[in-house]
């Protein structure tokens, strides 16, 4: 972190953003997908105590990182967002989260050379522990008990006391997410993220032979980068890279207490993560999420399901960025494979139209989700793509930019989304479906997504 950030842009950790102005008004609002947890003896401490600790990520980040997305909404960088769909704590282990991170770091440096433009690199990380849910409670053999809504609320486990409500799980999110940012950083820093290692990393994944069609794209960043080594590139610089985080900012107690005002500016800041989401259930224009975000400057994202309209996506521009300041606001589109050919190009001319600048990416998986008759919940990988084909296809036709994609991926060898070019079948599942929430893809889906994506963007 340079000198100006700690010292410009710490954000006030003195001041908790008590009555600032504005804050508190989503609480007098239509709140939906909260826990019911406001009576629990220890909430009122739990509040307090996350109103004076200290800030996950600091002002001058988010502000940076609002410029790093500027220019992806002018069409100058690629924006890549991926990791759990629910994070969970016992999951926050250096293993699992630097094979997050790595399969991070190898998607974005075949996306750089893919798209010739630098890539925001982003983890769904370090706060993902809430979810919304479609129903309230869950019934088994006659016993019905309050949904799994995300450890920062309750419990996996099937049993009453594990579905309770539970404020002290905030702290323990903070801390968690803490431990996770700490590693990131580590990593992002401490030579892990060397460009160079990064894609030896992806030669052992273009040596599978399954992965064949792929060996001719890392062999050419290879021989790019040993042509910039012998004209004497700083290879320094490319030894450390920036990984933002960000999560769906579902839990309103958690978001507001972890806002902070910034001394250099007197703006509060939502310091629980870089990026802040709205999700499709909880996007409603007169709601809280909304609202709450409006106040915090942050940049915001808003994901667009297939029933959205350009009239809905224009009147969230006026809410979440009045000054139509390019950086502020990504749309999240998720449509599903057979409906973003048909939905997005009036949500895209409509805002167009408007003159706003926002970044367009796609979430290709939340619009795929399948059950198979094993029950399980997943996704074909094969939509996964088409989706994304899909997106960057309306975005040609219309003009603008297709700024990025949203993936829910691990970087472990699970087995949870079905197909590939080293399949994954349903028989695996039984062994290596890992996830509480939504269907991963796995590590070598990951980086099958990015050579796909990257083949797209360079032709
Ligand atoms: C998610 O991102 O996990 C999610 C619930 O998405 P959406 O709001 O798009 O349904
Ligand atoms: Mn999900």
């Amino acid at each position: 972190m340079d000198q100006e950030t700690l010292e410009n842009g710490l954000a006030g950790s003195a001041s908790s953003a008590k009555n600032f102005p504005g804050l508190d008004d989503w609480r007098q609002l239509n709140i939906d997908q909260q826990p019911t947890w406001q009576e629990h003896p220890d909430y009122t401490n739990v509040i307090n105590e996350l109103n004076t600790v200290p800030p996950l990520v600091f002002a001058g980040e988010v502000d940076r990182l609002r410029k790093n997305l500027a220019e992806v909404a002018k069409g100058k960088a690629f924006f890549l967002q991926g990791g759990d769909c629910a994070e969970t704590f016992e999951g926050a282990t250096a293993d699992k989260i630097s094979a997050r991170v790595k399969t991070l770091l190898q998607m974005a440096v075949v996306l750089t050379y893919g798209a010739s433009m630098p890539v925001v690199k982003m983890g769904r990380m370090a706060g993902q522990f809430s979810k919304p849910r479609s129903s309230n409670t869950e019934t088994r053999d006659g016993v019905t008990l309050p949904t799994f809504r995300g450890e920062m609320v309750n419990g996996f486990e099937f049993a009453e006391e594990a579905r309770a409500h539970d404020p002290r799980r905030m702290v323990q999110g903070y801390h968690t997410s803490a431990s996770t940012l700490n590693l990131v950083r580590a990593f992002t820093t401490g030579g892990f993220a060397d460009l160079r290692l990064v894609n030896q990393w992806n030669r052992g994944f273009t040596s599978n032979p399954a992965h064949a069609r792929y060996e001719s794209l890392s062999g050419e960043i290879d021989r790019a980068l040993k042509f910039m080594e012998a004209c004497g590139a700083d290879f320094d610089a490319m030894k450390t890279t920036e990984l933002y985080v960000g999560h769906e900012g579902l839990l309103l107690d958690y978001e507001r207490a972890l806002t902070r005002i910034d001394s250099r500016t007197n703006q509060p800041y939502d310091t629980s993560g870089h990026f802040i989401w709205i999700g499709e259930r909880t996007r409603g224009l007169d709601d809280a999420h909304v609202d709450f975000l409006s106040k915090v400057r942050n940049p915001i994202g808003v994901k667009l399901g297939p029933s959205t309209t350009a009239d809905d996506a224009l009147r969230l521009i006026d809410k979440l960025d009045p000054e139509r300041e390019p950086g502020r606001l990504t749309f999240i589109t998720r449509m599903g494979a057979s409906k973003i050919r048909e939905n997005l190009p009036a949500l895209v001319e409509g805002v167009q139209a408007s003159g706003a600048k926002v970044v367009w990416v796609t979430d290709p998986m939340h619009g795929n989700t399948i059950s198979v008759p094993s029950g399980y919940k997943t996704r074909r990988f094969d939509d996964v793509v088409d989706e994304v084909k899909g997106f960057f296809e309306v975005h040609e036709a219309l003009g603008s930019f297709p700024g990025g994609i949203h993936i829910e991926m691990t970087g472990d060898d699970v087995a949870e989304c079905l197909g590939g070019s080293d399949p994954i079948n349903e028989e695996a599942f039984a062994d290596r479906y890992e996830t509480l929430c939504d269907p991963r893809l796995n590590h070598r889906q990951s980086l099958e997504i990015a050579f796909l994506v990257a083949e797209y963007l360079s032709r």
